[in-house]
């Protein structure tokens, strides 16, 4: 189909080599069509041991770590063969994960292949070894530096939603600070993995074994990554169920954790606000790549006063979007990821109507659709803060709408919820919009529309929607260990 994909389907890449999969190989669908698109190396425990060994011996081994220049120059040359190879990698995001096409402009593609760029800076320009100064303890005084290192061999367990996006934001800052990588893909989504290994092995010095690329259907592979002994780190991005048994899994080797789960933001409409700008930014913004993005507004809060004008401007919003080929230019919703995933969302619609939900818009697959996975944008009324549907990550283009009573009430639903990963405020009062900011218990917040993603721009999760921060100066934070050395003086 390809440049990028052989005929017999992506290698794994281990030890600066592209190997085939010791469980042979598995299937890649396209979710617009249902149709395999071809395969992926199906790696064996055997193969994630070695993986984890290449990435143990190249960081004990080689100079990786303390080469700062190499590593910038590395990074840049992996965005460049990115770059190079834009079309080919637009095509598989596009029929792999079903990602819009306009979204291969932004985060689905060219957005985390620039942010590459970022982590090569900070490779280049951060300030390794600080002067801490002079500090008398005990009557001896001391010259005091903080020397920053790489942490040594990172796992990073991705999902399917964004891959590039989340593969490239934990690859370019855990390589940036000097670390080795085993990377474990979602199995819904292993080429937008597994093609990096082609480029990484054709295109760049990046030394063998400094990443390690193992595609699997067996979610059990990363459990293994989690537990191995040589593994020094875990970086992981998937749902808060999965995010806890990575921490269990860690815990026996007290490994160091950076956990990015799920969301259940609230958009929160003031009194003040233009009601129906912000109902139908919020329901728009739900539609985008189907839901399927963790930090989407998918609780819409609005003034009681207001309810009815607000359902009717929302519903207007999601029943003029249809679910549609993500080929086309024009198309912000396309298919969910899997059938698996098209139940879930349905099993929620029939808890929504059984809990005493009103449908208002969608509510099921469109009719005009008999192939592919697809889900009407919907919107869910009716139904308290606490209902299944307002408390649940559904993770399709499912909106559902509150009523509120004023702004402190507002608070009180928004942080009504496990989870802090994101949120919107709309107003026109500063001093109101900043108390909402400042009582909201969430990593992100938009106010009137801004938006928040960018390569030095820190995101992550209050409470259950995980720790740790991806992107920025803070991401690339994560990666590193911090040594004291103290010298008499
Ligand atoms: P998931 O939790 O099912 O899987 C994520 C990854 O974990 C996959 O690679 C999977 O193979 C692996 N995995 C599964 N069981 C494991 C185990 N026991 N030990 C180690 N690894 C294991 O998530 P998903 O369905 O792929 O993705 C959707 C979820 O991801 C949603 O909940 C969404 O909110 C979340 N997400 C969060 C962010 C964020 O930045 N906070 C971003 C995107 C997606």
């Amino acid at each position: 189909m390809n440049g990028l994909v052989p005929a017999g389907g992506t290698p794994l890449l281990i030890g600066g080599k592209l190997v085939s999969g010791g469980a042979g190989v598995f299937a890649t669908i396209n979710p617009a069509t249902e149709e395999v698109l071809g395969h992926a190396a199906n790696a064996s425990a055997a193969d994630m041991d070695a993986a984890i060994g290449a990435a143990r011996t190249a960081f004990d081994t080689t100079d990786w770590s303390r080469d700062h220049a190499f590593r910038a120059h590395c990074l840049r040359q992996l965005r460049e063969a990115m770059r190079d190879h834009l079309d080919e990698l637009r095509e598989i995001t596009i029929a792999e994960v079903g990602a819009p096409r306009m979204l291969t402009s932004g985060p689905q593609l060219e957005g985390p292949i620039a942010d590459l760029g970022f982590a090569a800076d900070l490779a280049e320009n951060y300030d390794w070894d600080t002067d801490l100064g002079l500090g008398v303890t005990m009557g001896i005084t001391s010259r005091r530096r903080i020397r920053r290192e790489a942490v040594g061999v990172v796992g990073a367990i991705t999902p399917w939603n964004f891959p590039h996006q989340i593969n490239l934001a934990k690859l370019g800052p855990a390589l940036a600070a000097g670390n080795t990588v085993v990377l474990k893909p979602a199995p819904d989504t292993p080429w937008c993995a597994a093609v990096l290994g082609q480029l990484i092995t054709e295109h760049t010095d990046i030394p063998a074994g400094v990443v390690n690329i193992v595609t699997s259907d067996d979610h059990e592979l990363g459990a293994q990554l989690v537990a191995d002994p040589r593994v020094d780190m875990i970086t992981f991005t998937g749902s808060t169920r999965t995010g806890r048994a990575v921490m269990a899994g860690a815990a026996a080797t007290l490994k160091r954790t950076f956990l990015e789960l799920g969301g259940k933001s609230a958009a929160i409409v003031l009194d003040d606000a233009d009601i129906a700008t912000a109902c139908s930014y919020t329901a728009f913004s739900v539609t985008v790549h189907a839901g399927q993005g963790c930090a989407l507004t998918t609780r819409l809060l609005v003034p009681r006063a207001a309810y009815d004008e607000a359902v009717a401007a929302t519903a207007k919003t999601l029943g003029g979007i249809r679910a549609g080929d993500p080929e086309k230019s024009g198309t912000v919703c396309g298919p969910l990821i899997s059938a698996r995933q098209r139940d879930r969302v349905e099993r929620y619609l029939d808890i929504a109507r059984a809990e005493g939900g009103r449908i208002v818009a969608g509510g099921g697959r469109p009719a005009a659709r008999e192939r592919g996975f697809f889900i009407e944008p919907t919107l869910i009324a009716d139904v308290p803060n606490t209902a299944t549907v307002a408390q649940e990550e559904i993770f399709g283009p499912v909106l559902v709408i509150i009523p509120h009573d004023g702004d402190a009430d507002a608070i009180r639903l928004a942080n009504e919820s496990p989870y802090g990963l994101s949120g919107s405020v709309w107003g026109s009062d500063p001093d109101r919009i900043d108390a909402v900011v400042a009582g909201v218990r969430t990593g992100t917040l938009s106010v009137n529309g801004g938006l928040w993603y960018a390569a030095d721009a820190p995101f992550g999760g209050y409470k259950q929607s995980g720790f740790g921060r991806e992107m920025g100066v803070a991401g690339f934070e994560e990666y590193l260990e911090t040594k004291l050395v103290a010298t008499p003086a």
